[in-house]
Protein backbone atom coordinates (compact mmCIF):
# COMPACT_ATOMS: atom_id res chain seq x y z
CA UNK A 1 0.00 0.00 0.00
CA UNK A 2 1.80 3.53 -0.86
CA UNK A 3 0.52 7.34 -0.34
CA UNK A 4 -3.37 7.95 -0.71
CA UNK A 5 -3.28 10.99 -1.82
CA UNK A 6 -5.27 14.22 -0.47
CA UNK A 7 -5.83 17.59 -1.85
CA UNK A 8 -4.65 18.99 0.80
CA UNK A 9 -1.02 19.01 -1.12
CA UNK A 10 1.56 19.07 1.83
CA UNK A 11 0.02 15.99 3.06
CA UNK A 12 1.38 14.20 0.16
CA UNK A 13 5.04 15.61 0.89
CA UNK A 14 7.60 13.00 1.10
CA UNK A 15 8.66 14.44 4.18
CA UNK A 16 5.24 14.93 6.02
CA UNK A 17 4.42 12.93 9.11
CA UNK A 18 0.78 13.25 8.67
CA UNK A 19 -0.33 12.12 5.06
CA UNK A 20 -3.97 10.81 4.47
CA UNK A 21 -2.82 7.46 5.64
CA UNK A 22 -2.02 8.81 9.10
CA UNK A 23 -4.83 11.34 10.21
CA UNK A 24 -3.79 11.00 14.04
CA UNK A 25 -6.44 12.54 16.26
CA UNK A 26 -5.62 15.31 18.72
CA UNK A 27 -7.26 18.31 20.88
CA UNK A 28 -5.87 22.07 19.35
CA UNK A 29 -6.59 24.85 21.78
CA UNK A 30 -7.92 28.50 20.22
CA UNK A 31 -6.63 31.87 21.17
CA UNK A 32 -8.98 31.52 24.47
CA UNK A 33 -7.48 28.18 25.38
CA UNK A 34 -10.85 26.51 24.65
CA UNK A 35 -10.04 22.95 23.52
CA UNK A 36 -11.69 20.98 20.29
CA UNK A 37 -10.94 17.27 18.67
CA UNK A 38 -9.03 17.37 15.31
CA UNK A 39 -6.74 15.18 13.02
CA UNK A 40 -3.63 16.28 11.27
CA UNK A 41 -3.31 16.50 7.58
CA UNK A 42 0.01 17.86 6.00
CA UNK A 43 0.73 20.87 7.81
CA UNK A 44 -2.96 21.60 8.96
CA UNK A 45 -5.54 20.81 10.86
CA UNK A 46 -9.50 19.90 11.04
CA UNK A 47 -11.57 20.67 13.69
CA UNK A 48 -13.90 17.82 14.17
CA UNK A 49 -16.55 19.76 16.01
CA UNK A 50 -17.39 22.19 13.20
CA UNK A 51 -17.71 18.82 10.95
CA UNK A 52 -19.83 16.93 12.71
CA UNK A 53 -21.77 20.69 14.02
CA UNK A 54 -22.22 20.73 10.39
CA UNK A 55 -23.50 16.79 9.65
CA UNK A 56 -20.41 16.02 7.52
CA UNK A 57 -18.95 13.52 10.22
CA UNK A 58 -21.12 10.79 12.72
CA UNK A 59 -19.47 9.06 15.29
CA UNK A 60 -22.68 7.18 15.14
CA UNK A 61 -23.31 7.55 18.75
CA UNK A 62 -26.67 9.63 20.61
CA UNK A 63 -25.22 12.70 21.15
CA UNK A 64 -22.29 14.52 19.87
CA UNK A 65 -18.56 13.76 20.61
CA UNK A 66 -16.79 16.12 18.88
CA UNK A 67 -18.42 19.04 20.81
CA UNK A 68 -15.91 18.63 23.91
CA UNK A 69 -12.29 19.27 24.79
CA UNK A 70 -10.66 15.52 24.70
CA UNK A 71 -11.61 12.11 22.67
CA UNK A 72 -12.75 10.51 25.33
CA UNK A 73 -16.59 10.47 24.01
CA UNK A 74 -15.65 9.44 20.75
CA UNK A 75 -13.16 6.95 21.61
CA UNK A 76 -15.67 5.65 24.41
CA UNK A 77 -17.97 4.22 21.14
CA UNK A 78 -15.93 1.93 19.79
CA UNK A 79 -14.35 0.15 17.35
CA UNK A 80 -16.86 0.37 14.75
CA UNK A 81 -17.20 3.86 15.21
CA UNK A 82 -13.50 4.43 14.73
CA UNK A 83 -13.96 2.72 11.46
CA UNK A 84 -17.13 4.94 10.27
CA UNK A 85 -15.13 8.20 10.76
CA UNK A 86 -11.76 7.21 9.47
CA UNK A 87 -13.47 6.33 6.77
CA UNK A 88 -15.69 9.21 6.51
CA UNK A 89 -12.44 11.36 6.93
CA UNK A 90 -10.50 9.65 4.97
CA UNK A 91 -13.53 10.51 1.93
CA UNK A 92 -13.39 14.22 2.84
CA UNK A 93 -9.59 14.30 2.39
CA UNK A 94 -8.58 12.28 -0.74
CA UNK A 95 -8.18 13.96 -3.48
CA UNK A 96 -10.77 12.91 -6.01
CA UNK A 97 -13.26 11.89 -2.49
CA UNK A 98 -16.45 13.75 -1.33
CA UNK A 99 -15.88 17.59 -1.92
CA UNK A 100 -18.57 18.72 0.60
CA UNK A 101 -16.05 20.17 2.64
CA UNK A 102 -13.02 20.95 -0.33
CA UNK A 103 -16.08 22.61 -2.39
CA UNK A 104 -18.00 24.70 0.56
CA UNK A 105 -15.36 27.65 0.71
CA UNK A 106 -17.18 28.83 4.24
CA UNK A 107 -16.28 25.37 5.96
CA UNK A 108 -13.11 25.38 4.63
CA UNK A 109 -12.42 28.43 6.58
CA UNK A 110 -14.04 27.09 9.73
CA UNK A 111 -12.59 24.10 10.10
CA UNK A 112 -9.32 23.60 7.89
CA UNK A 113 -6.44 25.75 10.53
CA UNK A 114 -2.68 26.00 10.29
CA UNK A 115 -0.79 24.03 12.23
CA UNK A 116 1.44 26.71 13.03
CA UNK A 117 -1.24 28.69 14.18
CA UNK A 118 -2.27 26.61 16.84
CA UNK A 119 -1.25 24.66 20.40
CA UNK A 120 -2.12 20.98 20.80
CA UNK A 121 -3.94 20.54 24.42
CA UNK A 122 -4.10 16.94 25.87
CA UNK A 123 -5.94 14.90 23.72
CA UNK A 124 -7.78 12.77 26.05
CA UNK A 125 -8.46 12.73 29.65
CA UNK A 126 -6.24 10.37 31.21
CA UNK A 127 -8.37 7.60 33.32
CA UNK A 128 -5.35 5.91 34.93
CA UNK A 129 -1.72 5.61 34.37
CA UNK A 130 -0.05 2.36 34.13
CA UNK A 131 3.83 1.90 33.31
CA UNK A 132 5.68 -1.63 32.47
CA UNK A 133 9.17 -3.11 32.44
CA UNK A 134 8.98 -4.78 29.00
CA UNK A 135 12.02 -4.01 27.21
CA UNK A 136 14.47 -6.78 27.85
CA UNK A 137 17.00 -4.75 26.69
CA UNK A 138 16.55 -2.14 28.93
CA UNK A 139 15.78 -4.26 32.06
CA UNK A 140 18.80 -6.79 31.24
CA UNK A 141 21.29 -3.40 31.71
CA UNK A 142 19.37 -1.74 34.43
CA UNK A 143 19.70 -5.37 36.02
CA UNK A 144 23.30 -5.96 35.74
CA UNK A 145 23.51 -2.20 37.61
CA UNK A 146 21.42 -2.88 40.11
CA UNK A 147 22.11 -6.27 40.55
CA UNK A 148 25.07 -7.83 38.78
CA UNK A 149 25.24 -9.74 35.71
CA UNK A 150 24.00 -13.20 37.38
CA UNK A 151 21.15 -11.68 38.39
CA UNK A 152 20.09 -9.32 35.48
CA UNK A 153 16.80 -10.68 34.60
CA UNK A 154 14.61 -11.02 37.52
CA UNK A 155 12.77 -14.84 37.77
CA UNK A 156 8.91 -13.88 36.48
CA UNK A 157 10.44 -11.43 34.05
CA UNK A 158 10.45 -13.80 31.18
CA UNK A 159 6.55 -14.82 32.45
CA UNK A 160 4.79 -11.67 33.05
CA UNK A 161 4.55 -7.91 32.08
CA UNK A 162 5.78 -6.40 35.21
CA UNK A 163 4.49 -3.04 35.76
CA UNK A 164 3.19 -0.70 38.28
CA UNK A 165 0.40 1.81 39.25
CA UNK A 166 1.69 5.67 38.28
CA UNK A 167 0.14 8.98 38.31
CA UNK A 168 -2.50 10.18 35.64
CA UNK A 169 -2.43 13.85 37.10
CA UNK A 170 0.80 14.24 36.26
CA UNK A 171 0.45 13.44 32.80
CA UNK A 172 0.63 16.12 30.91
CA UNK A 173 1.33 16.79 26.65
CA UNK A 174 4.10 17.48 25.00
CA UNK A 175 5.88 21.30 25.14
CA UNK A 176 4.79 21.42 29.08
CA UNK A 177 7.89 22.79 30.80
CA UNK A 178 7.97 21.40 34.34
CA UNK A 179 10.76 21.83 37.51
CA UNK A 180 13.03 19.19 38.00
CA UNK A 181 11.71 17.11 41.11
CA UNK A 182 12.79 17.16 44.74
CA UNK A 183 12.91 14.18 47.12
CA UNK A 184 14.86 12.28 49.53
CA UNK A 185 18.17 11.00 48.42
CA UNK A 186 20.66 9.07 49.87
CA UNK A 187 24.04 8.24 48.52
CA UNK A 188 25.75 4.49 49.58
CA UNK A 189 28.32 6.98 51.77
CA UNK A 190 25.70 8.68 53.22
CA UNK A 191 24.38 7.48 56.99
CA UNK A 192 21.21 9.32 56.49
CA UNK A 193 18.89 10.37 53.81
CA UNK A 194 18.88 14.28 52.83
CA UNK A 195 15.99 16.11 51.01
CA UNK A 196 16.85 18.29 47.76
CA UNK A 197 16.73 18.89 44.31
CA UNK A 198 17.41 15.29 42.17
CA UNK A 199 20.74 15.08 40.88
CA UNK A 200 20.29 12.03 38.09
CA UNK A 201 17.24 13.33 35.77
CA UNK A 202 16.73 11.10 33.16
CA UNK A 203 14.58 10.17 30.63
CA UNK A 204 12.58 6.89 29.73
CA UNK A 205 11.91 6.42 26.07
CA UNK A 206 8.11 4.32 25.66
CA UNK A 207 5.73 4.22 23.57
CA UNK A 208 2.33 4.78 24.93
CA UNK A 209 -1.20 2.56 24.47
CA UNK A 210 -4.45 4.67 24.95
CA UNK A 211 -6.98 2.54 26.33
CA UNK A 212 -11.00 3.67 23.82
CA UNK A 213 -13.23 0.77 25.54
CA UNK A 214 -12.84 -0.33 28.89
CA UNK A 215 -13.65 -3.77 30.30
CA UNK A 216 -15.90 -4.47 33.60
CA UNK A 217 -14.54 -5.12 37.07
CA UNK A 218 -13.92 -9.13 37.30
CA UNK A 219 -14.14 -9.48 33.78
CA UNK A 220 -11.08 -11.06 32.27
CA UNK A 221 -10.31 -10.35 28.49
CA UNK A 222 -8.25 -11.83 26.09
CA UNK A 223 -5.42 -10.80 24.10
CA UNK A 224 -7.37 -10.03 21.13
CA UNK A 225 -10.24 -8.40 22.79
CA UNK A 226 -7.50 -6.19 24.38
CA UNK A 227 -6.13 -5.74 21.15
CA UNK A 228 -9.73 -3.98 20.07
CA UNK A 229 -9.46 -2.00 23.36
CA UNK A 230 -6.86 0.20 21.87
CA UNK A 231 -7.77 3.18 20.29
CA UNK A 232 -4.44 4.54 19.58
CA UNK A 233 -0.48 5.01 20.58
CA UNK A 234 1.29 7.90 21.26
CA UNK A 235 5.20 8.32 22.41
CA UNK A 236 5.58 8.59 25.73
CA UNK A 237 8.51 9.73 27.87
CA UNK A 238 8.67 8.62 31.64
CA UNK A 239 10.73 11.06 33.35
CA UNK A 240 12.82 9.74 36.20
CA UNK A 241 14.74 10.98 39.12
CA UNK A 242 17.36 7.68 39.40
CA UNK A 243 18.42 9.02 42.98
CA UNK A 244 15.18 9.50 43.93
CA UNK A 245 14.28 5.56 42.91
CA UNK A 246 17.26 3.92 44.09
CA UNK A 247 16.79 4.92 47.88
CA UNK A 248 12.78 4.58 47.31
CA UNK A 249 12.21 1.81 45.45
CA UNK A 250 12.03 -1.41 47.54
CA UNK A 251 10.27 -3.31 48.77
CA UNK A 252 7.22 -1.54 46.59
CA UNK A 253 8.62 0.29 43.31
CA UNK A 254 8.76 3.65 41.63
CA UNK A 255 6.92 6.06 43.66
CA UNK A 256 7.82 9.46 43.89
CA UNK A 257 10.60 8.91 41.03
CA UNK A 258 8.10 9.11 38.41
CA UNK A 259 5.10 11.20 39.88
CA UNK A 260 6.10 14.11 39.02
CA UNK A 261 6.00 14.58 34.87
CA UNK A 262 5.21 12.32 31.90
CA UNK A 263 5.09 13.62 28.28
CA UNK A 264 2.98 12.26 25.83
CA UNK A 265 2.86 13.38 22.01
CA UNK A 266 -0.10 15.48 21.15
CA UNK A 267 -1.19 13.01 18.17
CA UNK A 268 -2.81 9.84 18.92
CA UNK A 269 -2.11 7.93 16.30
CA UNK A 270 -4.88 4.97 15.38
CA UNK A 271 -4.62 1.81 15.34
CA UNK A 272 -5.89 1.37 12.06
CA UNK A 273 -3.11 3.77 10.38
CA UNK A 274 -0.48 1.80 12.13
CA UNK A 275 -2.12 -2.16 10.54
CA UNK A 276 0.40 -2.00 7.67
CA UNK A 277 2.97 -2.26 10.42
CA UNK A 278 2.62 -4.63 12.37
CA UNK A 279 5.14 -6.69 13.49
CA UNK A 280 5.44 -10.15 16.28
CA UNK A 281 7.01 -10.08 19.61
CA UNK A 282 10.24 -12.28 19.49
CA UNK A 283 10.48 -16.05 19.93
CA UNK A 284 9.71 -16.62 23.99
CA UNK A 285 12.08 -18.42 25.78
CA UNK A 286 9.25 -20.04 28.00
CA UNK A 287 6.21 -20.40 26.55
CA UNK A 288 3.52 -17.90 28.31
CA UNK A 289 0.98 -18.90 29.76
CA UNK A 290 -2.57 -19.49 28.21
CA UNK A 291 -3.95 -15.84 28.93
CA UNK A 292 -0.87 -14.18 27.25
CA UNK A 293 -0.63 -15.81 24.43
CA UNK A 294 -1.26 -13.45 21.17
CA UNK A 295 -3.50 -14.67 18.48
CA UNK A 296 -1.49 -12.70 15.72
CA UNK A 297 1.65 -9.70 15.78
CA UNK A 298 0.66 -6.97 18.43
CA UNK A 299 3.69 -4.97 17.87
CA UNK A 300 4.68 -2.14 15.54
CA UNK A 301 7.60 -1.34 13.34
CA UNK A 302 8.23 2.20 14.54
CA UNK A 303 11.47 3.76 14.66
CA UNK A 304 12.00 5.94 17.36
CA UNK A 305 14.34 9.07 18.35
CA UNK A 306 15.74 10.44 21.37
CA UNK A 307 17.00 14.16 20.83
CA UNK A 308 18.91 16.37 23.21
CA UNK A 309 19.10 20.14 23.09
CA UNK A 310 20.78 21.77 26.10
CA UNK A 311 19.74 25.82 26.67
CA UNK A 312 20.21 27.84 23.30
CA UNK A 313 22.01 25.28 21.73
CA UNK A 314 21.16 22.63 18.87
CA UNK A 315 19.92 19.19 20.06
CA UNK A 316 22.17 16.05 19.06
CA UNK A 317 19.98 12.77 18.58
CA UNK A 318 21.83 10.39 21.72
CA UNK A 319 19.85 7.24 20.60
CA UNK A 320 17.80 5.40 17.54
CA UNK A 321 15.71 2.02 18.40
CA UNK A 322 12.31 0.75 17.46
CA UNK A 323 9.18 -0.43 19.58
CA UNK A 324 9.88 -3.53 17.64
CA UNK A 325 12.19 -4.85 20.40
CA UNK A 326 10.33 -4.70 22.99
CA UNK A 327 8.93 -8.06 24.70
CA UNK A 328 5.68 -7.68 25.29
CA UNK A 329 2.42 -6.03 23.81
CA UNK A 330 0.43 -3.47 24.97
CA UNK A 331 -2.42 -6.45 24.13
CA UNK A 332 -0.73 -8.26 26.18
CA UNK A 333 -0.15 -5.40 29.15
CA UNK A 334 -3.62 -5.01 28.77
CA UNK A 335 -4.87 -8.74 29.02
CA UNK A 336 -2.57 -9.20 31.95
CA UNK A 337 -3.78 -6.17 33.74
CA UNK A 338 -7.91 -7.25 33.76
CA UNK A 339 -6.50 -10.73 34.25
CA UNK A 340 -7.20 -10.61 37.86
CA UNK A 341 -10.35 -8.24 37.56
CA UNK A 342 -8.98 -4.75 37.42
CA UNK A 343 -11.45 -2.69 35.74
CA UNK A 344 -9.91 -0.75 32.27
CA UNK A 345 -11.82 2.39 31.58
CA UNK A 346 -11.77 4.51 28.12
CA UNK A 347 -8.43 7.07 28.90
CA UNK A 348 -6.43 4.47 30.86
CA UNK A 349 -2.83 5.21 29.24
CA UNK A 350 -0.47 2.00 29.52
CA UNK A 351 3.62 2.46 29.28
CA UNK A 352 5.58 0.03 27.12
CA UNK A 353 8.41 0.29 29.29
CA UNK A 354 11.64 1.62 28.13
CA UNK A 355 12.84 0.61 24.95
CA UNK A 356 16.23 0.06 24.06
CA UNK A 357 18.27 -2.01 21.65
CA UNK A 358 20.97 -3.82 22.01
CA UNK A 359 23.52 -0.99 21.07
CA UNK A 360 24.88 1.61 23.17
CA UNK A 361 23.48 4.23 21.13
CA UNK A 362 20.10 2.37 20.84
CA UNK A 363 19.42 2.80 24.25
CA UNK A 364 16.01 4.64 25.46
CA UNK A 365 17.72 6.16 29.04
CA UNK A 366 20.25 8.19 29.93
CA UNK A 367 20.99 5.57 32.75
CA UNK A 368 21.61 2.82 30.58
CA UNK A 369 23.40 5.19 27.95
CA UNK A 370 26.47 6.52 30.41
CA UNK A 371 25.77 3.54 32.22
CA UNK A 372 24.71 5.29 35.77
CA UNK A 373 26.88 8.26 34.72
CA UNK A 374 30.37 6.17 34.20
CA UNK A 375 30.32 6.93 30.29
CA UNK A 376 28.99 10.43 29.46
CA UNK A 377 28.25 11.21 26.19
CA UNK A 378 29.77 14.10 23.88
CA UNK A 379 26.80 16.40 21.99
CA UNK A 380 27.29 18.03 19.28
CA UNK A 381 27.78 21.82 21.21
CA UNK A 382 30.56 20.51 22.35
CA UNK A 383 29.16 19.38 25.97
CA UNK A 384 29.00 16.83 27.95
CA UNK A 385 25.75 15.02 29.66
CA UNK A 386 25.82 12.22 32.15
CA UNK A 387 21.96 12.93 33.48
CA UNK A 388 19.93 15.86 32.43
CA UNK A 389 20.91 19.46 33.27
CA UNK A 390 18.44 22.48 33.79
CA UNK A 391 17.66 24.03 30.59
CA UNK A 392 17.92 21.02 28.88
CA UNK A 393 15.04 20.00 26.42
CA UNK A 394 14.35 16.65 25.23
CA UNK A 395 12.28 15.54 22.12
CA UNK A 396 10.94 11.89 21.38
CA UNK A 397 9.85 11.07 17.96
CA UNK A 398 8.71 7.86 16.00
CA UNK A 399 7.77 7.09 12.41
CA UNK A 400 6.55 4.05 10.38
CA UNK A 401 8.38 4.37 7.42
CA UNK A 402 5.91 2.94 4.29
CA UNK A 403 6.04 2.75 0.92
CA UNK A 404 6.43 6.60 -0.35
CA UNK A 405 4.51 8.22 3.24
CA UNK A 406 5.43 8.31 6.74
CA UNK A 407 3.43 8.25 9.72
CA UNK A 408 4.17 10.60 12.49
CA UNK A 409 3.20 11.39 15.77
CA UNK A 410 4.83 15.18 16.12
CA UNK A 411 7.15 15.82 18.85
CA UNK A 412 7.20 14.84 22.23
CA UNK A 413 8.98 17.13 23.81
CA UNK A 414 9.44 18.68 27.66
CA UNK A 415 12.23 21.50 29.00
CA UNK A 416 13.87 21.16 32.37
CA UNK A 417 13.39 23.84 34.78
CA UNK A 418 15.23 24.27 37.85
CA UNK A 419 14.28 22.68 41.07
CA UNK A 420 11.11 24.71 43.52
CA UNK A 421 12.93 26.31 46.28
CA UNK A 422 11.52 23.73 49.24
CA UNK A 423 10.18 26.08 52.17
CA1 LIG B 1 9.07 3.54 32.60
Amino acid sequence: MGLNKSWIESANAAESQFPLNNLPYGVFLDEDGAGSPCVAIGDMIVDLGVLEDEGLIDAGGEDPVFDVPFLNEFMDLGKDAWAEVRARLTDLLAEGGDDALSGNSDLLEAALIAQADVQMGMPFVVGEYTDFYAGRNHATNVGIMFRGKENALPPNWLHIPIGYNGRASTVVVSGTDFHRPNGQLKGPNDAVPSFGPCKRLDIELEMGAVVGTGSAMGKPVSVAEADEMIFGYVLLNDWSARDIQAWEYQPLGPFQAKAFATTISPWVVPKAALEPFRCSTPEREFELLPYLQEPGPMLYNIDLEVALAPEGKDETVISRTNYNEMYYSSAQQLAHHASGGCEMSTGDLLGSGTISGVEKDQRGALLEITWAGAEPIELESGESRTFLEDGDTVTLRGACKGDGFTIGFGDCTGKILPAVKFP
